[in-house]
């Protein structure tokens, strides 16, 4: 019996986090932002995948690790449409999107060069001053940008 390519792309995972439906041009971006190359566990990363939203999409499986709810929202950032599903053996007992955080610290670099950000050693900190448009500003210099376009550090 030959196994589809599909199946072949999102083997099964028995306990962990799988982070769905990201845009494939954001996957390497939620890598780093999610820390995911300092772990030592199994890792499965899929992009250009086929998704009927998106078009195409990655995925990251993250075997036996369970992120907190706001390291996981970090990614919302530059994922809007990521789902994340936990795994507990080999079935999904939950399932939720990913939401923009209120406030964002340590993750976007501020783009304006005088920032105090870019010229001290200290944390970024920005705010989501508009959540429908997805507008983030920084806390210290007040210079805004939209989240899809913020550099992440
Ligand atoms: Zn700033």
């Amino acid at each position: 019996m030959t196994t589809p390519k599909k199946e072949l792309a999102v083997a099964a995972l028995q306990n962990g986090t799988v982070i769905d439906r990201i845009p494939s041009s954001a996957l390497f971006k939620a890598v780093r932002i999610l820390g995911i190359e300092k772990l030592d566990k199994h890792v499965t990363i899929g992009n250009n995948l086929e998704s009927k939203k998106l078009g195409t999409k990655g995925i990251i499986k993250v075997a036996d690790t369970f992120f907190p709810e706001d390291v996981l929202n970090r990614i919302a950032l530059i994922a809007p449409t990521a789902k994340i599903n936990i795994i507990r053996d080999f079935d999904v007992v939950e399932k939720f999107p990913v939401v923009l955080p209120q406030t964002i610290i340590g993750i976007v670099k501020c783009d304006n060069p005088k920032c105090i950000t870019n010229n001290e050693p200290m944390k970024t900190r920005f705010e989501l001053i508009d959540p429908k448009e997805r507008v983030i500003r920084c806390h210290y210099c007040g210079h805004s940008v939209n989240a899809k376009e913020a550099q992440i550090k």
